[in-house]
């Protein structure tokens, strides 16, 4: 259950907006009647649907899996789609599993949600909140959290293919909705495109998804119209020294010392040999070594995140990166590091299609109202959906606001703490208004391309 206030508020916007719509406003009235029909048949099937999808979502929060170990989650998508008459293919990619839903001619529209969550132990708090533990790829023990809001797109998605199988009446086309696995490792659009997501299902028009925002008011959405998120790139740097005991460091080559001395070198990448106006990230993650006070070890891992938009600047990092790591062992008479580039988890920069999103926002101002819709700049997030885009399909992907506006605007007061961003033990969207906002804001986008 919600707060009170949060339904009053979702309750209340809604009223405003029928008031608004029902004056005729301009901001109403972009679209003209035929979307205020269609949404307002979308908002009717939702509120009929609302408990079951705050159960699913409250379910899958609970109960989340990691990368590539989506076992549970993808049968219970699979089988919610089969309910609703989509015929559905299992283990396409991983678990990654393919909706088709037919429906007379006309374009194909593919709806993308991600399945996995992260190796983050909860502490929401929250009585739906994940207990779960298991071993991770390196036989770490962690917890595991939805911490990205995943389950959110999930069920989003869930009410969306509701939603649109109800109303067949009021669209054309072919729907196509995946539930992919391992986004958070960069691997499942490319799994799913490999086991011929596009060759053995219709091939899409449009490609749509959502994301949660853990920074924007729920009820509300953004979007940003070309490059909207960059490329991400993994590397693991394995750092050789020559162990021994602590009180003679002499008689070793301390490679502590000299993973720090490369963390730091690392930092001169971005701010002095990068062009300040082309946006790059180089971030040490992790950082192991050693396992007693008294003892040197013999070697430091370290896992990074490296973040770009151009494929120049991302050359230039990968590169740099082995440079520094090499000349900093060459300088403390270390054996060589061992930098590898994993090229396998490479997620591309997003490419939202400029005419698909400019149509599909002004969707949403005239459904949602103007004032909660905006233009956001590129952000230096990673998201495999960018891969259907390499295929010429169009994207467009979308931010979903998660947060009470109010928690929102004290956020914003100089000196305050700031939110829960997205992976923190932390993050927790509001449900009630998110998901409504969510379904709402996805089922309106296909209809946008599909209706009659
Ligand atoms: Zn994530
Ligand atoms: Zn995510």
């Amino acid at each position: 259950m919600q707060p009170p206030q949060q339904k009053d508020s979702w309750q209340m916007r809604t009223c405003i907006l029928l008031a608004v719509l029902a004056l005729g406003q301009p901001a109403a009235s972009a679209l003209g009647e035929g979307a205020k029909e269609r949404s307002d048949a979308v908002k009717q099937r939702l509120a009929a649907d609302y408990e079951r999808l705050e159960a699913l979502y409250k379910h899958l929060h609970a109960h989340p899996e990691l990368s590539l170990h989506e076992v549970r989650t993808s049968a219970r998508l699979a089988q919610e789609l089969k309910e609703i008459g989509f015929e559905v293919t299992e283990r396409v990619g991983g678990y990654g599993v393919v909706g088709v839903l037919k429906n007379g001619d006309g374009p194909t529209v593919m709806v993308r949600t991600d399945m996995d969550a992260l190796p983050v132990i909860e502490r929401t708090g929250l009585p739906y909140a994940s207990k779960v533990r298991t071993r991770d790829r390196n036989e770490n023990e962690v917890g595991v959290m939805h911490a990205c809001g995943h389950d959110m797109h999930m069920a989003c998605w869930v009410g969306t293919a509701r939603v649109l199988a109800g109303m067949k009446e009021r669209w054309k086309g072919t729907l196509v909705f995946i539930g992919q696995p391992a986004e958070e490792i960069g691997v499942g659009a490319r799994m799913m495109l490999e086991a011929g997501l596009f060759t053995k299902f219709p091939r899409p028009d449009y490609a749509f998804a959502l994301h949660c925002a853990a920074n924007l008011p729920y009820g509300s959405v953004a979007y940003t119209e070309g490059l909207a998120l960059a490329n991400v790139d993994s590397v693991d740097i394995l750092v050789r020294g020559k162990g021994g005991h602590g009180a003679a460091p002499h008689t070793t080559i301390d490679p502590i010392v000299l993973a720090a001395r490369i963390v730091l070198d690392l930092q001169t990448l971005v701010s002095r040999e990068t062009n300040p106006t082309d946006p790059a990230v180089v971030t040490v993650g992790s950082i192991h070594g050693g396992s007693k006070h008294n003892i040197i070890p013999s070697e430091v891992r370290m896992q990074l995140t490296v973040r770009s938009t151009k494929d120049s600047v991302r050359k230039h990092l990968l590169d740099g990166i082995k440079r520094i790591a090499e000349a900093a062992a060459q300088g403390a008479g270390a054996p060589p590091p061992e930098v590898k580039v994993n090229p396998a988890e490479f997620t591309p920069a997003l490419y939202n299609d400029p005419e698909l999103t400019r149509k599909t926002a002004a969707v949403f101002k005239d459904v949602l109202g103007a004032d909660k819709v905006t233009a956001r700049p590129p952000v230096m997030g990673g998201e495999d959906f960018s891969r259907y885009g390499r295929d010429r399909v169009p994207l467009c992907l979308f931010w979903l606001g998660t947060v009470d506006p109010q928690r929102v605007a004290e956020s914003e007061r100089e000196g305050a703490k700031p939110l829960p961003s997205l992976h923190s033990d932390l993050f927790a969207p509001v449900p009630e208004p998110t998901l409504k906002t969510g379904v709402l804001a996805m089922s309106m986008a296909v209809l946008n391309v599909l209706g009659k």
